[in-house]
């Protein structure tokens, strides 16, 4: 953004509301009995459903059906009894069929919303409705000279549609609101909401108007946006030169625009008067989807603890930071592991103090080591030979004094690094800390007979020498040595 644009974003105010395509991780396609997967070979994972072939009927796939009442019900939507698919209309050589069978009229769900909270603050983002649909299949083109290639495996994949009402102020609220979204559809298993993958994909309208007007600027529609930092970058982008083209006494067009990702802009697609006539009409080969209240009670009595409620109890139970627990709970995988780490803490040292002090240790190692070295190589790390039973030892040692929490830190890197199990490599490494009161007390006096001098001035009022005792020790111990039992021994035998 060009400088000064502050002070004008000031001027105005930013209006979004998103839309988001969440692929469903049902087995089967949401009309055929084709597999849901991504990766196959082209073409591999079709029939003459999918493909479009004159004659075939659709079968709606009730696991798709189950997922998205599941995915509403997280959010708060209101789950419609009966919702109608129709056919929308429109030609492109993906869509063999010429029409996606889609929900227009009658969504299957309706109403909800999100919390999000920003440097703005914590607000609701309401949803508009949630809808079942299926994919299109996908043009390749890459590597393959003055042609065009169709593979038909993602046609047919069910689809959850995710409209918010346009609720959403700026860029980062955005962002916030897709992550959060995004996060209750993995906690849920609605979706995996893989983003390279195609699983989990924003459509961005935005608009600008003054502050305090209380009607709607003309909107632009972004399509497809594949990343949370191109949202954030094309938002930016597209309210600069709203404001830019509105400032300069030109009127916004509706019109569908792309993000370009190497330049950073938008750059139109199609306009108001291009826009297409989907003739929307009821699927004749499809019966109005009619919900059994039984399976709507089974969904929500099975719904998991959500990610809001999850933090709140992390704070509340744990005492944690609520900005820690966010981190953790962002990630199902590493909040699991790290209450299954608590729980082992809870079972071996039942006692308030000791559990007390286990637990801030193993949250600050899982805060800073495990979510290093997760983010770095994914949920591997937290299973196999660094699973969460190998790591909790690794902290017992440090617990239990005889190893220090830097070392247990660099032993758990290595682990991690070489797949190999931690309390192994402490053994190799000759990794003890030294906390027997013997063991010191001898290492302490060797120390005080070798510095007599300094053991006379510390004696005659100089305290700034402890520090150079301790030093000693430790060097002496080449390390080894449990500092604060150091420390101890130190003052004790100082006193004369
Ligand atoms: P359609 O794409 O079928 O026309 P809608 O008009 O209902 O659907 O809106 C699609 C999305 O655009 C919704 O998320 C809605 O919140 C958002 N939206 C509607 N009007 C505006 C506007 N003036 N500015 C920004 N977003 C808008
Ligand atoms: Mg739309
Ligand atoms: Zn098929």
């Amino acid at each position: 953004m060009s400088g000064g644009s502050d002070a004008r974003l000031r001027d105005w105010e930013v209006v979004v509301g998103l839309e988001v395509h969440t692929q469903l991780l049902t087995k089967t396609k949401l009309f055929c009995r084709c597999e849901n997967r991504f990766g196959a070979p082209p073409n591999t994972l079709v029939c003459p459903v999918c493909m479009g072939h004159p004659g075939t009927l659709p079968v709606l796939n009730g696991e798709a059906v189950r997922l998205g009442v599941r995915a509403g019900l997280a959010a708060g939507c209101q789950v419609s009894p009966v919702s109608v698919f129709e056919r929308k209309h429109y030609f492109y050589p993906d869509l063999p069929k010429g029409y996606q069978i889609s929900q227009y009229a009658t969504p299957l769900l309706t109403g909800g919303g999100l919390r999000i909270r920003t440097e703005a603050g914590e607000r609701t983002i309401r949803i508009h409705r949630m809808h079942l649909e299926e994919d299109a299949g996908k043009n390749l083109h890459a590597g393959i000279p003055d042609r065009s290639h169709v593979d038909l495996n993602r046609a047919g994949v069910p689809l959850l549609e995710i409209v918010s009402e346009p609720d959403i102020r700026s860029p980062d609220e955005a962002v916030d609101y897709l992550k959060r979204l995004r996060q209750l559809l993995r906690a849920t298993k609605v979706s995996d909401g893989n983003m390279e993958e195609g699983s989990f994909r924003c459509d961005i309208n935005l608009s600008i108007r003054r502050p305090g007007s209380t009607v709607f600027g003309t909107r632009v529609e972004i399509k497809n946006v594949n990343s949370f930092r191109f949202v954030h970058k094309a938002m930016v982008y597209e309210i600069e030169r709203q404001i830019e083209a509105v400032e300069s006494g030109e009127k916004i067009v509706q019109e569908t625009r792309l993000f370009d990702p190497s330049s950073g802009r938008t750059k139109p697609m199609r306009s108001k008067e291009e826009a297409l006539d989907y003739r929307y009409f009821p699927e004749p080969d499809l019966p109005s989807l009619v919900i059994d209240p039984v399976l709507v009670e089974e969904e929500r009595r099975s719904l998991p603890e959500l990610p809001e409620k999850k933090v709140e109890r992390f704070c509340a139970e744990f005492g944690l930071s609520r900005a820690d627990a966010e981190i953790l709970v962002a990630e199902e995988a590493l909040s699991r592991y790290f209450e299954e780490g608590l729980s082992l803490f809870r079972s071996a040292s039942p006692a308030g103090d000791a559990l007390r002090k286990a637990r801030e240790r193993w949250t600050s190692f899982v805060l800073s080591e495990v979510l290093r070295e997760f983010n770095r190589q994914g949920e591997g790390v937290l299973e196999g030979e660094t699973a969460v039973v190998h790591t909790v030892a690794l902290l017992g040692k440090v617990l239990a004094g005889s190893l220090s929490f830097s070392q247990a830190k660099e032993v758990y890197s290595r682990a991690v690094e070489e797949s190999r199990n931690p309390l192994l490599l402490v053994e190799e490494l000759g990794l003890v800390q030294l906390s027997g009161d013997d063991e010191l007390g001898r290492l302490v006096e060797g120390v005080l007979a070798e510095n007599p001098a300094e053991v006379a001035a510390y004696r005659g009022g100089k305290d700034r020498l402890f520090g150079f005792f301790v030093g000693a020790v430790m060097k002496k111990s080449r390390g080894k040595a449990n500092p604060e039992k150091v420390n101890e021994i130190l003052r004790d035998k100082l006193k004369g």
